[in-house]
């Protein structure tokens, strides 16, 4: 990203819209509001789009009440695309990720500028900063507004909203991707005024008695397969069900399995009968890739270590093609 020139760009007040990817987490609002608090304090108009709905432990972060969701506001949504001179597409790099929103940013005059950190980033952004060794977009967020000489204007609600992508894509700091510097970024965020334990709270602490028992029902289906160092879990849509199943519920599931000792890749299968797919989520540990795991078999991507997909077949039918891939691994699964 040539950063004198979004300098130059950004010296006359801008209509902007800040979008993220479909099913967005607390790094994709987080970045989101962070940069649009920070473009509205240097004057410009600002509007952040979410393809569709996200879970409650996110409703509450600074300026989120302003949100507007693409799926349940499609006019406004697309009339605010269409008035935008700039659009930010943050933590994800193929429009595709942007959900039904995509036809629309792809028929924009806008100049795309991309912020994000997962692989192989495709290129429809005219400005790109794309580091896949960052934590998270929210902390490139941070190094965005330092290479514009603006640490100074990072009030509290932009640390805060920087504080909760950090914090929940690196699992509370604990991921490879947390660095000395990432540290010294959140130790800036704390004295520039984000609350820390409070976030951690508003995040975590949300649990309902109904989610505490829809992971016992995911620890009950937990399976483990040792001569792969494979565990996976799969949830049923009557699981799901049973268990009244609210968006964001499942959040860290996948996380289960990799945390037995020995386990290195880690898979989650959750069957969504509306949009007629099964869910995927993939995590590992060291040199085996679940991006490319993913692109190759489950039309996903992501990151080395953490990456996403879908399926087409039946829940049981993508268990089922999931074990017969595994013999091909073997050898990498188990060096
Ligand atoms: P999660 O498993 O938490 O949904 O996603 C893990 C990572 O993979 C996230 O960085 C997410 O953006 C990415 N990801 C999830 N699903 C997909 C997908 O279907 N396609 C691609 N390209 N990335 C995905
Ligand atoms: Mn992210």
């Amino acid at each position: 990203m040539n950063i004198k020139e979004v300098k130059e760009l950004l010296t006359t007040p801008k209509n902007i819209v800040i979008t993220a990817h479909k099913n967005p987490d607390g790094d994709a609002i987080g970045s989101s509001l962070a940069l649009h608090h920070y473009l509205l304090s240097l004057g410009h108009q600002s509007t952040v789009i979410m393809p569709n709905e996200y879970p409650d432990f996110l409703k509450w972060i600074p300026g989120e009440e302003h949100i507007v969701k693409f799926s349940l506001d499609t006019p406004l949504a697309q009339s605010k695309i269409k008035e935008a001179d700039l659009i930010f597409t943050l933590d994800f790099n193929l429009l595709s990720r942007s959900g039904e929103m995509e036809n629309d940013l792809k028929s924009s005059n806008a100049v795309f500028l991309m912020i994000d950190h997962h692989q192989q980033p495709d290129d429809y952004a005219k400005f790109m900063f794309s580091d896949t060794t960052m934590s998270s977009t929210c902390q490139m967020i941070y190094h965005f507004i330092e290479k514009l000489d603006h640490l100074d204007m990072i009030s509290a609600e932009i640390a805060t909203c920087i504080y909760v992508g950090i914090m929940t894509d690196t699992g509370s700091f604990r991921f490879r991707s947390t660095t000395s510097t990432t540290h010294r970024v959140v130790a800036d965020l704390i004295d520039k005024g984000a609350d820390n334990t409070k976030i951690h709270e508003n995040i975590y602490d949300t649990n309902t008695i109904s989610r505490l028992q829809l992971k016992g029902v995911a620890l009950n289906n937990l399976r483990v397969l040792p001569e792969y160092q494979v565990a996976y879990i799969s949830l049923s849509q009557k699981e799901l069900d049973q268990n009244k199943f609210k968006k964001g519920d499942t959040e860290g599931f996948v996380n289960f399995g990799l945390s037995i000792d020995g386990i290195k890749f880690a898979a989650i299968f959750i069957e969504n009968k509306k949009d007629g797919i099964i869910k995927i989520s993939l995590r590992s540990k060291g040199d085996f890739s679940v991006n490319e795991f993913s692109r190759d078999h489950f039309e996903g991507g992501g990151h080395h270590n953490a990456a996403g997909g879908k399926s087409n077949l039946s829940l049981s039918d993508t268990v089922d093609k999931f074990i017969s891939i595994l013999p091909s691994y073997k050898n990498v699964l188990n060096q």
